[in-house]
């Protein structure tokens, strides 16, 4: 299941890729589950719209659209609400990978793979295609789109502080509630607890503003290591033929359960929390 880290690295790929390009067509399966949007929808705003950027939203790749030339008049916005302020000639497609979605750059004489289920034909001669074996990825239309939860590499320290007051649940759970922060999976959790020095059982309450404070400063910093080592795997993961997936964060507790922690050489614990494995030391952690 893509990460952050990797959702970032993959939108970052993408937009150095397709940025500016025009999407002339699209084609898309017959399969239902993909298509969160209507068929009609996605086709329609696709369509002769040019690609204005590609960013990550939370765990979603968001590709802005731009359609040139067809810029409506004001009085036709909505009125009210922030989304009376998004011009309508803008849209955002917005893609969510699932379990085992990929979004590939392809020449138009590579091989289409089997699970393929949307084709976007773009002026410069090339191909984007989203293929998904599992099904559980999603693509949708959208204006103005935004994450539940707040950004974890741009939320300031005391927001990120007032997140966790007063609730009961154990740590891990919160850092894993996406309407809290969007888009901190189970390994970033994990590592970042351990680098904070806090135990995933403990409830978000009882934290103190310190420890806090240093859960913070690790989740950017496990973040961002490893968006950097993502950099460079960028070509494997979005050509057509990249299935070699990501140069890995070397894990410092997660997946390490009976192995002996980096620090003090102490047993790696697994407990299960809400149904996930969380991996902690037991004397580094408190
Ligand atoms: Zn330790």
């Amino acid at each position: 299941m893509p990460e952050l880290p990797e959702v970032e690295t993959i939108a970052r790929g993408l937009a150095a890729r397709i940025t500016g390009d025009v999407i002339e067509s699209v084609w898309l399966g017959t399969k239902p589950e993909p298509l969160k949007s209507s068929a009609s929808e996605i086709v329609s705003t696709l369509e002769s719209s040019r690609i204005a950027g590609v960013r990550r939203v939370g765990k979603h790749i968001v590709i802005d659209l731009q359609k040139d030339g067809v810029a409506r008049a004001p009085a036709q916005r909505p009125k009210g609400g922030a989304k009376g302020s998004v011009p309508s000639n803008f849209s955002q497609w917005i893609v969510h990978l699932g379990m085992t979605g990929r979004m590939l750059v392809c020449k138009p004489d590579d091989p289409v793979e089997k699970h393929t289920h949307a084709i976007a034909t773009l002026t410069s001669g090339r191909e984007l295609r989203f293929v998904d074996p599992r099904r559980f990825g999603r693509l949708s239309i959208g204006h103005g789109f935004h994450a539940p939860g707040s950004e974890p590499l741009e939320v300031e320290l005391q927001l990120f502080v007032s997140l966790f007051r007063g609730r009961k649940t154990p740590i891990k759970s919160a850092l894993l509630n996406q309407k809290l922060l969007s888009g901190v999976g189970n390994i970033y959790a994990d590592e970042s607890l351990f680098r904070a020095r806090i135990r995933p059982r403990r409830q978000a309450a009882s934290l103190t503003k310190e420890e806090l404070r240093r859960l913070y400063l690790s989740v950017q910093e496990v973040l961002k290591e490893a968006i950097a080592l993502g950099g460079s795997s960028i070509s494997d993961y979005v050509d057509s033929n990249g299935e070699e997936g990501f140069f890995q964060l070397q894990h410092r507790v997660y997946g390490r359960e009976g192995e002996p922690c980096l620090i003090c050489r102490t047993t790696i614990k697994r407990i299960v929390i809400a149904g996930r494995s969380s991996h902690y030391c037991p004397k580094c952690q408190r």
